[in-house]
């Protein structure tokens, strides 16, 4: 189980597929990536082994920013519709998560009663809050870091925005991230194997940070708004 997510020049698929392959080891059941496209962004999701995504997704899956998952069910049983990306009610929002909502049933009798949910899982919670929020005014980064504050749990996440699609939401608490920086194109990956192949240069990401990335910035914050400076690293484990 993990994320990878990617925003740059480049076929964003491949190299999402290629970064689902190096996180295998850390054991899945089931996978998906979201591509921003010409339709706003498509998900393939598959139950089983990464090659069922890839012949899914089949070469068609053409843009340079998306996010991809393994997953390791914990809440609801593994399927196509409880695969990652989970996507909000109008669509929206596009989210990946790793880890343990541990307050998402009460979470969702507070917030989203009426909300029909569409998966069995604790992650679909988070995507549905975003939105929620966002209706009630706050803007995007405003209603994640809203959202963040209200989970107890585990969590790295990439949230994409079908109004600012030139733009991955991240955050993390007690579950490995990094971002990894390149000339134009920025990434993300829960360990830093997954993305050897677009940069050897990354940043450690904090408990209760969240991070806004997109291709040429990357501004670590915390749950405030507040802006924390990082230095990156160089790692030097070979692909
Ligand atoms: N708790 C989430 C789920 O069951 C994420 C599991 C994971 O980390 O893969 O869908």
């Amino acid at each position: 189980c993990g994320i990878v997510g990617y925003i740059g020049n480049e076929q964003a698929s491949d190299i999402l597929l290629k970064g689902l392959h190096k996180l295998e080891y850390r054991g899945y059941d089931s996978a998906g990536i979201a591509i921003v496209d010409n339709d706003g962004v498509s998900v393939y999701k598959e139950k089983g082994r990464i090659a069922a995504l890839e012949e899914t997704v089949n070469g068609q899956a053409s843009g340079t920013i998306g996010i991809g998952h393994t997953r390791w069910a914990t809440h609801g049983a593994p399927s196509r519709d409880n695969a990652h990306p989970h996507q909000s009610i109008s669509g929206r929002f596009t989210l990946v998560h790793n880890g343990v909502i541990e307050n998402y049933q009460q979470l969702q009798q507070h917030y989203l009663d009426r909300v029909s949910l569409r998966s069995q899982t604790d992650t679909e919670i988070i995507v549905q809050l975003v939105e929620k929020f966002s209706e009630e005014g706050l803007n995007t980064e405003a209603a994640f870091r809203r959202t963040l504050a209200l989970l107890k749990g585990s969590y790295a996440l990439a949230l994409i925005d079908n109004n600012d699609e030139e733009t991955i939401y991240v955050g993390k608490n007690k579950s490995p991230l990094l971002v990894g920086l390149g000339e134009g194109k920025n990434v993300i990956a829960s360990d830093a194997m997954a993305m050897l192949h677009t940069t050897k240069q990354f940043i450690e990401i904090m408990d209760e940070e969240v991070v806004i990335v997109t291709r040429d910035s990357v501004q670590v914050k915390d749950l405030e708004g507040n802006v924390r400076s990082r230095e990156p690293f160089v790692t030097d484990i070979d692909e």
